[in-house]
């Protein structure tokens, strides 16, 4: 029996059959089962901050593990306290942190603290936006912009409004004395990395202002250096109430965190919330050494470099099937002409480059922070050919 047949038999349909058996990585390159070798473009969908196997995650996991794997939510342990002081350092900003597994955990715990905010008032609506995506729990799905994903599991809680992302007169009427939370991304990540018009957090700031609702900004993809920022709002000037993250703070074990800032970090009393294994010693052990190797190695800085070459470069490629390059940092989206991006997906696959087609329309990259000019030149090279295969 193929790894394929082993994985048709048991495993539920809901991911399809995936293409390839991954074995093992180090860097930005994966090794198939066969031996196969691929400049990982995908970064296990923007998590791998690190790259695959970076001595800083392993030795940081390995030492935790053997001194101490979990210790429940009825204990403290450094790891965890350290993770948070750092986060609420990153911030600079008074705020307090709620640990979880995901990134649609972390925005359930935001959802909750959307609850408690509106419950003194009678305020239950959320505002989201068309096209945004938020998680798959039936909470997190309940504010994704994605009827598609939504609609077979209805009824979901509500009441939730949506609006067009970046449209503030459209969020200006959406947004009263009903609302209890607007949540947002910085820029659409699974709706196709597509950044709002300059100045949308800040106008959501206002109008969250003018409301008295609470502004969550859903961070999961976009924070923790992607855009070559600790956090895309930060960069934009606003505070939010509420951020959550995932995906990249773990570096590739499983993390989410919801940062309360201001009274949204008091909302919460004993008992209000809680996960058996959300911030786990061995996941905080990892994210601390995402942190500090992000911060000694100036990986920020990276991402913005590497990141504009990698743009440029992209630009260059001249294909008749690119209609766009959007993006920041390394969360960059080649926009095409019609629905060729799973082919192009896999044209790149068999070239040995791994990307993703986020949407029919638009193939998605999402390097590991550590990435190198070099590689972007190597893997760029790969991306066109691709291309040209698939309009030939
Ligand atoms: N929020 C955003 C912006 C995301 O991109 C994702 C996942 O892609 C999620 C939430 C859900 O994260 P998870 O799959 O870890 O639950």
């Amino acid at each position: 029996m193929t790894i394929t047949d082993r994985w048709d038999a048991v495993m539920m349909r809901n991911y399809g059959t995936p293409p390839l058996a991954l074995d093992h990585g180090a860097g930005v390159r994966v090794w198939d089962t066969d031996g196969r070798g691929y400049l990982d473009f995908v970064g296990g969908i923007a998590v791998s901050s690190l790259g695959h196997a970076h001595p800083a995650i392993v030795a940081a996991v390995c030492e935790q593990v053997g001194r101490l794997a979990h210790t429940s939510n009825l204990y403290m342990h450094e790891p965890g306290l350290r993770l948070a002081e750092r986060l609420v350092g990153l911030l600079d900003l008074p705020a307090r942190v709620f640990f979880a597994n995901s990134g649609a955990e972390a925005n359930e715990c935001a959802l909750k603290l959307a609850r408690l905010h509106g419950r003194a008032t009678g305020r239950s609506e959320i505002v989201s936006c068309h096209h945004s995506f938020h998680g798959r729990t039936i909470g997190a799905l309940s504010v994704t912009g994605n009827a598609a994903k939504r609609e077979p599991f209805a009824p979901l809680p509500g009441p939730v409004t949506f609006v067009d992302y970046g449209d503030v007169a459209a969020l200006d009427a959406a947004v009263g004395p009903q609302t209890a939370a607007v949540i947002v991304e910085p820029t659409l990540g699974e709706g196709g990395i597509v950044p709002p018009p300059a100045g949308f957090l800040a106008e959501v700031r206002r109008l969250c202002d003018a409301a008295g609702a609470l502004m969550i900004v859903d961070e999961v993809q976009s924070g923790i250096g992607r855009t070559g920022h600790w956090f895309a709002s930060q960069a934009e000037g606003v505070r939010p109430d509420v951020i959550t993250l995932a995906k990249g703070l773990g570096g590739g074990l499983p993390i989410g965190a919801c940062l309360g800032i201001g009274a949204a970090g008091e909302l919460f009393a004993p008992g209000d919330h809680g996960s058996t294994f959300g911030g786990n010693p061995v996941s905080c052990a990892a994210a601390l050494a995402v942190l500090d190797t992000i911060t000694d190695e100036h990986l920020l800085d990276n991402v913005k470099r590497v990141g504009e070459h990698l743009a440029d470069a992209l630009g260059a490629i001249g294909s008749p099937l690119v209609a766009e390059i959007r993006g920041a940092g390394l969360w960059r989206a080649v926009a095409l002409t019609g629905n060729d991006a799973a082919a192009v997906e896999a044209a790149a696959r068999e070239r040995g480059l791994l990307v993703n087609a986020v949407k029919p329309d638009t193939v998605r990259l999402a390097p590991p922070l550590i990435l190198t000019e070099a590689e972007v030149d190597e893997a760029v090279p790969l991306l066109a050919a691709a291309l040209d295969e698939v309009s030939s």
